[in-house]
């Protein structure tokens, strides 16, 4: 089965008893049984709804994973890969890191005694030189946030599988439609399903898919011991965004391509990150793993102060100022002040993030009010 008949089919089926074609939202907390644990396969509404079931198999079928299992949040989702982790583990990052993974990384799982290096991947070199006897992950972010740097996936699965240790991508930026890290040889994927895959900027949630098989007991093992679960209506509300994900990526990738030109070309720009542009350090990396170049770019000012950035961003119309990303509406953001403010400034800046630095999450609305509404701003 071809991608856009999966994202609408992988894993669905009529209802059982009624006929209908959407899942249900199964809005129950327990089920009844015949005698003790004897079910049809439920128990209790922690460890599993048939609403739930029905997403977690649809993101299956889209990363080509054997299971996945859905969390309330991707923060959530990243907290149980973590969690098979103990006290002395080491870790390796990408340096470029969603704000919200770093301070889960450094703020919650550090104090417990795990370790972390956080490395630019671009070069996998440094993977390499990172390793040590008590490395058990590799989180890889790509595109990443708010560089949209492209990390060699294959590459770096390669180099954990000869090394025995686990590749985790967090895909959420480029959804499932334009990369899929398991078949480049990842072991488990990530998700924020509250972007791409819900689409609409009306839910949070998270996702993680792998066909490894302790990874997935350990995964169903947290779903039902810490419970971080997502409730029927969101687990319905993603199951139904992802039907049109295909739609909605190509009309975003499309938009994102012709604004990154446009910003390209503009003289009050200083540089453009957009993994679909020439200038683009790994545009050919991104080529070749992806099928698509996304819907996010960043860019800076000539003037490099966060007072100018604000000053921009506070006269755009069409595109909101908000955090988040992935959603049918355009988005602009302050990475800086905003999704990394919890980066210490000085790790900020050696990363390579400006102040002046603007992400644009870019919608499907008409490119020409888009482009309009950014030169006004300038
Ligand atoms: C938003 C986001 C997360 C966190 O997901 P939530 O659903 O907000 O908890 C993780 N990684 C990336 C790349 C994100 O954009």
């Amino acid at each position: 089965m071809k991608f856009n008949t999966k994202a609408i089919h992988a894993g669905q089926a009529p209802e059982k008893t009624t006929g209908a074609v959407m899942p249900p939202i199964f809005q129950t907390s327990t089920y009844v049984q015949s005698a003790p644990n004897e079910h049809q396969g439920y128990d209790y509404a922690r460890v599993g709804n048939p609403t739930r079931t029905a997403l977690e198999k649809l993101i299956a079928g889209l990363e080509g994973a054997d299971e996945c299992a859905c969390f309330a949040s991707g923060c959530a989702a990243m907290d149980a890969i973590l969690k098979s982790l103990r006290p002395g583990d080491h870790v390796i990052a990408t340096n470029d890191l969603y704000g919200g993974s770093y301070r889960l990384f450094t703020q919650v799982f550090e104090p417990y005694g795990i370790e972390f290096s956080f490395v630019d991947m671009t070069d996998t070199g440094n993977v390499r030189e990172a390793i040590r006897s008590e490395t058990k992950m590799i989180w890889i972010e790509t595109p990443t946030n708010p560089l949209l740097r492209i990390v060699d996936i294959s590459k770096i699965a390669e180099i954990a599988k000869k090394n025995s240790i686990l590749s985790a991508v967090d895909n959420t930026f480029a959804s499932p439609y334009l990369q899929r890290p398991l078949e480049l040889g990842a072991d488990i994927v990530m998700h924020s399903t509250t972007k791409y895959l819900g689409g609409h900027s009306d839910v949070i949630g998270g996702a993680v898919a792998t066909s490894n098989q302790e990874v997935i007991e350990n995964l169903r093992f947290q779903v039902k011991t810490t419970g971080g679960v997502p409730g029927p209506m969101d687990s319905y509300l993603v199951l139904r965004g992802i039907k049109t994900l295909h739609v909605r990526m190509d009309r975003s990738v499309k938009n994102a391509q012709t604004i990154a030109d446009h910003l390209e070309n503009h003289p009050q720009t200083d540089k453009v990150y957009y993994p679909g542009l020439e200038s683009h350090p790994q545009h050919t990396l991104a080529k070749k793993q992806m099928s698509g170049f996304g819907g996010m770019l960043s860019f800076t000012l000539k003037e490099d102060t966060q007072e100018s950035a604000s000053r921009f961003m506070s006269r755009t119309k069409v595109f909101a100022l908000a955090e988040s990303l992935g959603g049918v509406e355009s988005l602009i953001s302050h990475p800086a002040s905003m999704t990394h403010g919890s980066i210490p400034a000085e790790v900020r800046r050696k990363t390579g993030l400006k102040d002046s630095l603007i992400r644009v999450s870019v919608g499907i609305e008409d490119v020409d009010d888009l482009i309009e509404d950014l030169n006004q701003a300038f």
